[in-house]
């Protein structure tokens, strides 16, 4: 008999948090939602406390607090709603297991407290690694806390590698990991064509439903980098021991390849409640609500190199973990503002790279031993990005 949980979904009202939910329903004898949050989809946050009676809920402001007051008035619901920075993070070290599923780098503060409190944090939110990899590693290991992957490819090396993977990659005879890509929407496209593309052809995935940034890093191939320097920091792994390869059906979620010739790759529909559910139950397995593969149904399953001419923020992403210090921090503020400025119609497609690239050579990297120095490389990042976005602005004057 499994012990009920508690459970905190942080970015409740996104595509992971509603996945997670989703699969969590089947399961109210193992988990007790003790918290969502959301940043701007109040409504939608008011209809899963309505659901999930969680003990708190957490917005981002006095009004959206209001209007989510409002909206449970009168119900049976006795949840609690809280405002801001530090309700996150309250909310992330009171519950046993803490879904960290916020876009960007707003997610890190209330992680890394989860972390610090010693929790099973189940990680989909990968930008909080990539900005704190160092740190956060060092925080799971000196607090004690269980470190899940919930990105597909990472949690498909983690079912591949044997449980004592620990002890260091080469000492358990690992040779590579195969972190495996879609290639996104644009993967055949020409330097000519992704000119011009826009960001409705951006956001619709071929294989996954997700949410906006995501589907725009998918892309850009800069979701690759960023799970490049995730897979780095979570398996302890030395950039030349991975391998980014192409696989446009994404069937296989990421493979590890062993010293005796082995291959060991993880399958199964291109579905989130999978790496969740596996997160969730770890180390036992329930059923997440995703059918099984179908075999005969398959085509075939085809796999290329990545092209780092045509999309190269993977490049810069690779370029900036070997780096190292804060560089990691810096390419992924420089992108949440080049993504951000794309979907709004003020870059062009590729100029996000342009605009990451350019502010990595501005800023010199430090080591980032201290939350305050990242956090400090993170705004710096920011603000040459949205300058560097004006400029382009004032040139091609659009806007
Ligand atoms: P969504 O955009 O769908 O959801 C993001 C969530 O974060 C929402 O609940 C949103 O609230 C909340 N949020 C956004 N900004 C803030 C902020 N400033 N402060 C607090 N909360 C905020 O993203 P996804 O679910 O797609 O992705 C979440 C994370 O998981 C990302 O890091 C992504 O890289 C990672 N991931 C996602 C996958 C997927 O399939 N979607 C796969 C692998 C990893 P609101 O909606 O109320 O504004
Ligand atoms: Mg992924």
């Amino acid at each position: 008999m499994t012990a009920l949980q508690t459970l905190t979904v942080l970015g409740a009202t996104g595509s992971i948090g509603r996945s997670t939910l989703d699969v969590v329903a089947r399961y109210p004898e193992r988990y007790r939602v003790y918290a969502l949050t959301a940043f701007s989809r109040v409504i939608e946050l008011s209809e899963l406390c309505l659901t999930f009676n969680p003990v708190y809920a957490v917005v981002a402001d006095d009004a959206s607090a209001l209007l989510l007051r409002e909206k449970l008035q009168g119900g049976a619901n006795a949840t609690e709603v809280l405002v801001g920075e530090a309700a996150l993070a309250r909310v992330a070290e009171e519950a046993d297991t803490v879904m960290a599923a916020i876009v960007g780098a707003a997610g890190l503060l209330p992680t890394l407290a989860a972390v610090k409190a010693g929790r099973r944090v189940l990680l989909a939110n990968k930008e909080a690694l990539v900005m704190s990899g160092a740190l956060f590693m060092r925080a799971v290991r000196e607090h004690g806390a269980t470190l899940l992957p919930i990105d597909s490819e990472h949690n498909a090396i983690f079912q591949c590698l044997p449980p004592n993977h620990a002890q260091g990659l080469t000492a358990v005879g690992v040779d590579k990991l195969l972190l495996t890509a879609s290639g996104g929407p644009f993967r055949e496209f020409s330097v000519e064509q992704l000119q011009s593309v826009t960001p409705a052809q951006a956001v619709k995935h071929p294989n996954w439903s997700m949410g906006q940034k995501i589907s725009v890093d998918s892309a850009t191939l800069m979701n690759k980098g960023l799970e490049f320097i995730e897979a780095c920091w979570l398996f302890a792994a030395r950039p030349d021991q991975i391998d980014v390869v192409v696989h446009p059906q994404s069937v296989i979620h990421s493979m590890v390849c062993y010293a005796d010739g082995s291959v060991l790759a993880q399958m199964g529909q291109p579905d989130m409640r999978t790496p969740i559910a596996h997160a969730l139950a770890w180390p036992e397995r329930i059923a997440s609500g995703v059918p099984a593969l179908n075999f005969a149904q398959l085509t075939a399953l085809t796999f290329e190199a990545p092209d780092l001419q045509r999309f190269p923020c993977l490049r810069l992403a690779k370029e900036a973990m070997t780096a190292g210090g804060t560089h990691p921090a810096v390419l992924n503020a420089a992108n949440e503002v080049a993504v951000a400025a794309f979907l709004a119609g003020k870059l062009d497609f590729l100029g996000i790279a342009r605009v990451i690239e350019q502010v990595l050579n501005e800023i010199p990297v430090s080591a980032a031993e201290e939350l305050a120095t990242i956090l400090a490389a993170d705004a710096e990042a920011r603000q040459r990005a949205h300058a560097i976005v004006a400029h382009y602005l004032s040139k091609t004057g659009e806007g």
